[in-house]
């Protein structure tokens, strides 16, 4: 197959009608109508072997691809709007494509993104998507919105995307059920999309926990002017499943240090409480307060405090291997 066949028969029909987007796939350049909001964009890039496994199944890389920059988007609060794909491949692999495209389908049409455009290049195996959304430009959720007072919350449980790896390594082999749940955390995590609509104008910093809680928040809280933040460790912050893990004496800082987890890390003022608390599909867990004092402090229930050091992966940090 050439370029063209392959276009068309593997990304032509992920390129879904919207009315914003005037003209999608099979021109120079896509054209997206204005709006009066601000355009959102983000992109993200796979790469085999340090992002993903080659032998990993096409389908959940494809899934991962497109949600790890839905994720992005949902940080700012955005609603998604379209995407592109720029794709580089050793060799035309019918299957891998097959399966590729049906996992990042699954995503774009929950969240009515259609694929707009990309590149198709051969070389090593490599997934590059950028998505673009949009905002009401004062309410988007920005890590430099932090303030001394804020509460801080997460959207929903951390720490499966770590035991997700691990159980992927063969370094954790919980009961088969809990095995499947934390690798479906890792291989296909859902974007908090609609949970960062219902926060926008509410939160006004976010993040998405990518690369750990610890490292994520300290991304906020040194945006925002060299804050800290006091945490009161619980077990609300983890899902049934990695609580069964700290029961069977796992170590915590894992969980709160080890990334892919994709959920939402937000601040919230006094004031806006009272709207966070009225939310009826959102029920965050509130896991400490922004302080003056720089530094991240984590008390466990009864009073220890936790010690961290590091937390976040770096790429090009010396001495640390790649992510797998
Ligand atoms: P050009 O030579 O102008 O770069 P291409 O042949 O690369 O054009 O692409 C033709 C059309 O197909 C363009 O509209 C481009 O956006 C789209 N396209 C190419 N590769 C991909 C891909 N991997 N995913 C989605 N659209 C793609
Ligand atoms: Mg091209």
């Amino acid at each position: 197959v050439n370029e063209f066949e392959l276009i068309e028969r593997f990304f032509r029909k992920l390129d879904t009608p919207r009315p914003e987007i005037l003209l999608g796939i099979g021109d120079d350049a896509a054209l997206i109508a204005p709006s009066d909001k601000a355009m959102v964009v983000c992109t993200d890039t796979m790469v085999a072997g340090t992002h993903f496994m080659k032998d990993d199944d096409p389908a959940d890389v494809g899934f991962k691809s497109l949600a790890v920059n839905l994720s992005d988007l949902a940080a700012m609060g955005a609603t998604p709007m379209w995407s592109t794909l720029n794709l580089t491949m050793p060799r035309f692999d019918e299957q891998w494509l097959t399966a590729f495209c049906q996992g990042f389908s699954e995503l774009a049409v929950r969240y009515q993104v259609p694929l707009i455009g990309g590149d198709t290049t051969r070389g090593p195996l490599t997934i590059s998507v950028l998505t673009g959304g949009q905002v009401v430009a004062e309410n988007a959720m920005r890590r430099d919105r932090a303030a001394p007072g804020d509460s801080i919350y997460i959207s929903s449980a951390i720490g499966d995307g770590h035991l997700g790896l691990a159980v992927a390594r063969g370094d954790y082999c919980p009961r088969d059920e809990d095995a499947r749940y934390v690798l479906s955390r890792l291989r296909r995590p859902e974007p908090a999309i609609h949970e960062g609509q219902l926060l926008c104008g509410i939160s006004r910093a976010a993040i998405d926990v990518s690369d750990g809680l610890v490292a994520d928040l300290s991304h906020v809280l040194k945006a925002s002017g060299g804050l800290g933040a006091d945490l009161k460790l619980s077990s609300s912050w983890f899902s049934p499943v990695a609580r069964r893990y700290l029961e069977g004496g796992g170590d915590v800082v894992p969980l709160i240090t080890g990334g892919d987890d994709y959920v939402l890390l937000f601040t919230v003022k006094p004031s806006m409480r009272e709207r966070l608390d009225s939310l009826e599909n959102l029920k965050p867990c509130e896991i400490g307060s922004v302080v003056e004092t720089p530094g991240i402090r984590i008390q466990d229930e009864e009073g220890n405090t936790i010690p961290i050091t590091g937390g976040g992966y770096a790429h090009f940090d010396k001495d640390i291997g790649p992510k797998t």
